[in-house]
């Protein structure tokens, strides 16, 4: 072979010879928005740089995992330092102790922890623990609430207030998507009708107390008590799907914020510190059902995986220190506001829910408060404006159904450079 077909016979294949449209998860492929997959190559604090050496404000934050922003030295020399020690044992280690330690202080609700590798393992085993705890089987699940991708929890709603779910993805059968329960996300009356009706078939609620993955909603306080005390009397467990907001909202999550006490709680991304993690948690006496000591199946080859304690440790040590919630409260309302008050300023009909370092645009004229709501948005636009944004160097989750998120690298200063560009891009928007 010659030294040129050598070369040729070496190049790297494109990433959609290789990779299932060309990523490893779905909304990675830009596709709601028209667009192409965003090859990321290195990041720091605030700022991605992807393989063409192209620099982007970066919103998307790992989906929410990096609160401290990209490679924290910090965290970095933590991962180090264990990677020097050992990558992986597969037996208990201080690491572990340590970190459900740190949670267990942060949030009253969890007195034990299970890790897991992802979010979707942790939601997963949390269900099967109220089954198992219970004897019962069906579940119930809101409308735009995420869980991840395990079988149960890929439903979509039928018609009615609340209606058994039907499979929402290929490959998912119906027995099992009919276990699950959808009901409306923030409607009191549809759940007081939906514990009428199955209330004592109810192994557990499911919800993320402050909604992500349908855009940004923060429900009524009095929706989250009212089905604190309906799944109480019903004898259903109520589980917290904090991935997202754990430790983002505050070092006591959503729940702490809200002041609603679930009897279990999910955890990912943040405590992971960008490393894979999920968690779940509550009090003893009911993670006891667990194995080894309970009857329910749950394990992992990498739960608890050193250099995902490592760096979730070293991040909940300086959130614990450097408490930056109601700094990023204000840098998280500066951004909205300003969004606000640009398309104001050109007519643009636009919606900003924001809470602590999440939110959402919706072009919308009223406000978004429900799953019915988010869908009424016009998405045309919100792909005009996030493809405006990603030409300007500021990178939003590429999906009207996604938060964009803040880290304690957003300084005013970039939230002032994000507001400018998106000045000019709802500018031209205007006319789409
Ligand atoms: N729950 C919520 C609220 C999430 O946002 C996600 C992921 N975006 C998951 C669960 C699943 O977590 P993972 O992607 O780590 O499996």
């Amino acid at each position: 072979m010659t030294i040129a077909a050598t070369r040729r016979a070496h190049r790297p294949p494109r990433a959609d010879q290789v990779l299932v449209g060309g990523v490893n998860s779905p909304v990675r492929a830009f596709r709601a928005v028209g667009g192409e997959p965003l090859h990321a190559s290195r990041g720091r604090g605030a700022v991605l740089t992807d393989a063409r050496g192209r620099r982007f404000v970066d919103l998307i934050m790992g989906w929410g995992a990096l609160i401290l922003g990209h490679s924290h030295p910090q965290v970095v020399a933590a991962v180090r330092g264990q990677l020097s020690r050992g990558s992986h044992f597969g037996l208990t280690h201080a690491g572990e102790v340590a970190l459900a330690d740190a949670i267990a202080r942060a949030m009253p609700s969890v007195e034990q922890v299970r890790f897991t590798a992802s979010g979707t393992e942790a939601c997963m085993s949390a269900i099967r623990l109220a089954r198992g705890a219970t004897g019962r089987c069906t579940i119930l699940t809101f409308e735009g609430c995420y869980h991840g991708h395990s079988d149960g929890l890929l439903v979509k709603r039928g018609s009615g207030l609340a209606t058994l779910g039907l499979a929402a993805s290929a490959g998912v059968p119906e027995p099992i998507a009919a276990q699950t329960l959808i009901a409306p996300y923030g409607d009191v009356d549809a759940l007081e009708q939906a514990f009428r009706d199955h209330g004592p078939q109810l192994a557990c609620a499911i919800l993320e107390p402050v909604a992500a993955n349908t855009g940004v909603i923060v429900p009524q306080r009095h929706f989250l008590k009212r089905l604190r005390e309906l799944t109480s009397r019903h004898g259903a467990l109520l589980i917290f799907d904090e991935v997202v907001t754990g430790f983002r909202l505050g070092l006591g999550g959503a729940q702490g914020l809200l002041r609603v006490r679930p009897d279990l709680t999910v955890l990912g991304k943040v405590i992971g510190g960008g490393l894979p993690i999920g968690a779940f948690g509550g009090p003893r006496a009911l993670m006891r059902e667990l194995a080894p000591e309970g009857r329910v199946y749950h394990a992992g080859t990498f739960a608890g995986h050193p250099l995902s304690m490592a760096a979730g440790l070293a991040t909940l040590r300086l959130l614990r220190r450097a408490q930056p919630y109601s700094r990023l409260e204000a840098c998280g309302s500066r951004l909205a506001e300003g969004l606000r008050a640009a398309a104001q300023e050109w007519q643009v009909p636009l919606q900003v829910p924001q809470i602590g370092s999440m939110l959402t645009v919706f072009f919308a004229a009223s406000p978004v408060a429900s799953f019915a709501d988010t869908q009424r948005a016009d998405r045309g636009r919100f792909a005009a404006f996030a493809n405006g944004l990603r030409a300007a160097g500021v990178l939003i989750p590429p999906s009207q159904f996604e938060a964009m998120f803040l880290s304690v690298a957003h300084t005013e200063r970039v939230i002032d450079r994000i507001i400018e560009q998106s000045v000019a891009v709802l500018r031209r928007i205007r006319r789409v």
